[in-house]
């Protein structure tokens, strides 16, 4: 099987990279074994929340300038990093994905403790905040669905209420919900999301919080509308009397799941060959070249391209994986940064910065890997796989797997 360029990996990197490839003509294929990082994703894009000192970014796209030269920012340069964030909303709205915020500067979104952090691009789903200082609701209720306890809503009530707000904590009991008690282990908010993919759902739950709407000036719930469309979720606001907040709750992540299925949909429907639950085992990689790759459910079939992009993620999707004394790539053995001595890989503060997240491959600046220090011209690496960024630290994890597959595509198609 031929193709113009073959993906290795159906994350966020991944699917941006073959998106914008067959928005440009290409015949791409993406393979994937599974689930990627948007299933846990917080319902925000990073793009750069703090520099390696750990100060504050407030302008992003200002900041970008101060970080290393090794930095994927810095790789593909300040000018494009501008470019690329601009494209990303119309890249996201051509997708059906409706963000808020720009990148002139960060906002702020509430995290599943209840704390403020900042980011660039939040899913509609999600309340956003200009400042940390004060919220804007005075009367808050804070509701569960009762036995699901991926929501802290405690956290989130003392996090308001260190705001200003007054709230109230309760959970609701609703038929269609109960359901999934019967086995605690289906109480999860893709399940509960499901129950909700049908409208007499949510006019239940419409009317169940009727009588505490005429109370309090907004409602928060779990973000579990709305797994494959934003439509449950839209239709729940239109018809609450009050605003509505939804906080992100312990994975998995609705938003994120619809999310991933969106840009799935988009890439599908541009002409892309997805191959999901497949693992590209290995490459035959001839004078520096490579010729094809080997995957689990292919067989001895080799599937070939003109071009290759290794969007395989980081430790999280096995992308880089560590030994006792090292860290290697496992699908090509390209060479990967990390530090020779174990002791350095992580602190033991565990909300410290941790090195072991600036491990990944190696690159050039037009973002090809090496193999024993000689780049591959037809192999490029995107997204959390690369070295050189923190995404826990920094607030850049998006950021850099959205900017560097675009990057990438461009340089693919030129
Ligand atoms: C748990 C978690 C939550 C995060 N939340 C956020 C967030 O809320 N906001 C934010 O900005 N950043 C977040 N990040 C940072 C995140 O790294 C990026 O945002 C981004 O989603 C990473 O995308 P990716 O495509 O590079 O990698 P991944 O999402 O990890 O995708 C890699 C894909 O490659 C597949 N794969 C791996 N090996 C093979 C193989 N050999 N053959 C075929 N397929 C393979 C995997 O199955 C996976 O689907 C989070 C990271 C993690 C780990």
């Amino acid at each position: 099987m031929k193709f113009d360029t073959i993906i290795i990996g159906g994350g966020l990197a991944g699917l941006v990279c073959g998106i914008r490839l067959q928005e440009k003509g290409q015949n791409c294929v993406i393979i994937s074994t599974g689930q990627s990082a948007l299933h846990f994703s917080s319902g925000s894009l990073d793009l750069l929340g703090k520099l390696p000192d750990g100060s504050e970014v407030v302008h992003p796209l200002e900041a970008i300038g101060q970080l290393e030269e090794f930095h994927p920012y810095r790789k593909i340069g300040v000018e494009k990093v501008k470019q690329y964030v601009e494209d990303t909303n119309l890249f996201m709205e051509r997708c059906g994905i409706l963000v808020q915020g720009n990148s002139d500067r960060n906002h702020y979104r509430l995290t599943p403790m209840g704390m403020l952090k900042q980011t660039w691009l939040t899913f509609e789903d999600f309340t956003t905040f200009e400042n940390r200082e004060k919220f804007l609701w005075s009367r808050v209720a804070i509701i569960n669905f009762e036995g699901f306890l991926d929501f802290y809503t405690q956290f989130i009530a003392d996090s308001f209420e260190a705001h200003g707000a007054m709230c109230t904590v309760s959970s609701i009991s609703l038929p269609p919900v109960e359901k999934l008690r019967s086995n605690p282990t289906e109480m999860r908010s893709a399940n509960i999301a499901r129950v909700f993919d049908s409208y007499e759902s949510i006019n239940q739950l419409v009317a169940t919080l009727q009588p505490v709407c005429d109370e309090v000036d907004m409602l928060v719930l779990p973000a579990v509308f709305g797994l494959s469309s934003p439509i449950p979720m839209q239709y729940l606001k239109q018809r609450l009397a009050k605003p509505l907040c939804l906080v992100a709750t312990m994975p998995p992540s609705v938003p994120g799941i619809r999310t991933q299925q969106q840009l799935t949909r988009r890439f599908i429907e541009l002409g892309g060959t997805f191959m999901m639950g497949d693992t590209v085992e290995r490459g035959n990689i001839v004078d520096g070249q490579i010729k094809g790759i080997v995957t689990t459910n292919h067989g001895d079939i080799e599937l070939s391209a003109d071009n290759y992009v290794l969007a395989s993620g980081s430790f999280f999707s096995r992308g880089i994986i560590a030994r006792p004394d090292s860290v290697y790539e496992p699908v090509f053995n390209v060479d990967v940064y990390f530090d020779e001595d174990r002791a350095k890989w992580y602190q033991t503060d565990v909300f410290a910065s941790q090195p072991y997240m600036n491990f990944g491959v190696k690159t050039d600046v037009d973002f090809h890997p090496m193999m024993q220090g000689k780049k591959i011209d037809n192999l490029y690496a995107i997204g959390s796989i690369l070295s050189g960024f923190n995404p826990m630290q920094e607030g850049c994890g998006a950021g850099v797997s959205i900017l560097s597959a675009m990057n990438v595509a461009d340089k693919i198609v030129k």
